[in-house]
């Protein structure tokens, strides 16, 4: 590692190395949406939990406007707002929240599964979460479920909820011995993509598989030293070492995003199952031709244009690995959040030699190089957006790529259609 450069930036990668992306660190301002964002497509793929979020009303705004709530809709998600209180206070804070889980658990019989999740406002930290969900667990036992996390917008990125919501769970999945052999794709996926690969995995005679997060709160299956995973959404690194420490496998792969990174995720559960070649070929041949047909069109509009990252999601390598492989763009500089070198290994060895790879934020700084380079296409977080396309960029929001399917062969298309689409957009408006 070489020595810090001026300013807060820290080059990673080895100097006259002339393999691999260029990584650098930076510290400084950041620009991201906090972890409660993440109940938008939860509350989706969970069928029958309720997501209550402790926070203040700016919670419940962001929330609100997040998930786009109609009135009518009896969401599975609400916030317990707090008020202020000194620490001698506390003791209403929880008889008030006790009163909320008591009012939720009786209107909506249907929920077997009840998040608390904690917010970054101070008079939320001062109250035990985690002591409150394992004493309403044992008021609700055999009704409802009553878990906690953090959806904290403190130093963490809006990805960051899923994780810590699916760490939690982890540690409550039933023991599996040695002997018994599964593979578990763990990471929220639309109900499409997991029936699509639940779909390849049996014809591939995979299995058992099992998915984590499952549709219903219920399905938590058990996890031992037999059980092999996958990641398919690259910010779940605490929920990958908590079923480490459970004594489950990681399968190493890019993630499955594209013809190409899904092709290389599936390969990497056929070889830990030892699948014929032969037979995994056949397998993906029809779903994998029609991907490339999928984005044949798209690559003819995206070849060649220049596309920058700002940290917001981290699905910004596997996307960035994804645009430039598979529809030819061009990397200027492809910025993360966080960058955990052991779940992006695969990913990082597909990026081109020499592009920067920042992880971390100095908002300003990254700006300067935003304007400087003036890309094609600028992928980022909501707030920064407008501020952009006022200046005549075209930006992508990379919340959209959350709330998208866009894993698997069936969705390679519409992920490149999503970048198309501003382009596109700026055609019109200059005709
Ligand atoms: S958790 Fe923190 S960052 Fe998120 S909406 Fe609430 S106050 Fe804002």
């Amino acid at each position: 590692m070489s020595g810090p450069l001026p300013t807060a930036i820290h080059r990673l990668s080895a100097a006259g190395c002339d393999c691999g992306p260029d990584l650098h660190q930076e510290h400084g301002q950041r620009a991201v949406f906090c972890g409660l964002t993440s109940i938008v497509w939860l509350h989706r793929k969970i069928q029958d939990a309720f997501f209550l979020v402790v926070g203040s009303r700016t919670c419940a705004h962001l929330i609100q406007s997040a998930a786009g709530v109609m009135i009518f809709a009896e969401p599975r998600f609400a916030t317990a707002v707090l008020q202020d209180r000194d620490l001698a206070g506390m003791a209403d804070c929880n008889d008030e929240l006790d009163r909320v889980v008591a009012q939720v658990i009786a209107r909506r019989p249907e929920i077997r599964t009840l998040f608390l999740v904690s917010s970054c406002p101070s008079e939320v930290i001062k109250l035990d979460l985690g002591t409150a969900a394992r004493r309403l667990g044992e008021r609700y036992r055999g009704r409802v479920r009553v878990a906690a996390y953090s959806g904290s917008g403190i130093e963490t990125t809006f990805t960051q909820g899923e994780d810590s919501c699916l760490k939690g769970l982890v540690n409550e999945l039933p023991a599996a011995t040695a002997a018994q052999r599964s593979l578990l794709i763990v990471g929220a996926l639309p109900d499409i993509v997991e029936d699509q690969f639940q779909r390849l995995f049996d014809e591939l005679g995979i299995g058992p598989v099992h998915f984590l997060p499952g549709r219903s709160s219920a399905d938590l299956p058990a996890v031992g030293a037999g059980t092999r995973y996958l990641l398919a959404q690259p910010f779940l690194s605490d929920t990958a070492r908590a079923l480490d420490k459970r004594g489950a496998r990681a399968l190493d792969a890019p993630f499955p995003l594209g013809a190409e990174g899904t092709a290389a995720w599936l390969a990497a559960a056929a070889q830990a199952w030892d699948i014929p070649k032969a037979r995994f070929d056949a397998v993906i041949a029809a779903p994998q031709a029609r991907a490339r047909r999928a984005l044949a069109h798209h690559r003819e509009r995206l070849s060649g244009k220049r596309i920058s990252f700002l940290p917001d999601s981290q699905l910004e390598l596997p996307l960035a690995r994804f645009l430039h492989r598979e529809c030819g763009m061009r990397l200027l500089e492809v910025g993360t959040p966080y960058l955990d070198r052991h779940t992006a290994a695969a990913e990082l060895a597909l990026l081109p030699t020499g592009v920067r790879v920042t992880e971390g934020q100095d908002l300003d700084r990254q700006l300067d190089r935003i304007r400087a380079d003036r890309p094609d296409l600028t992928v980022c977080g909501l707030g920064i957006a407008n501020p952009l396309e006022a200046e005549g960029l075209r930006t992508k929001w990379s919340i959209e790529l959350t709330f998208t399917p866009i894993q698997g062969f069936d969705q390679a298309g519409d992920l490149a259609g999503l970048f198309t689409r501003p382009l596109d957009r700026e055609q019109r408006l200059r005709f």
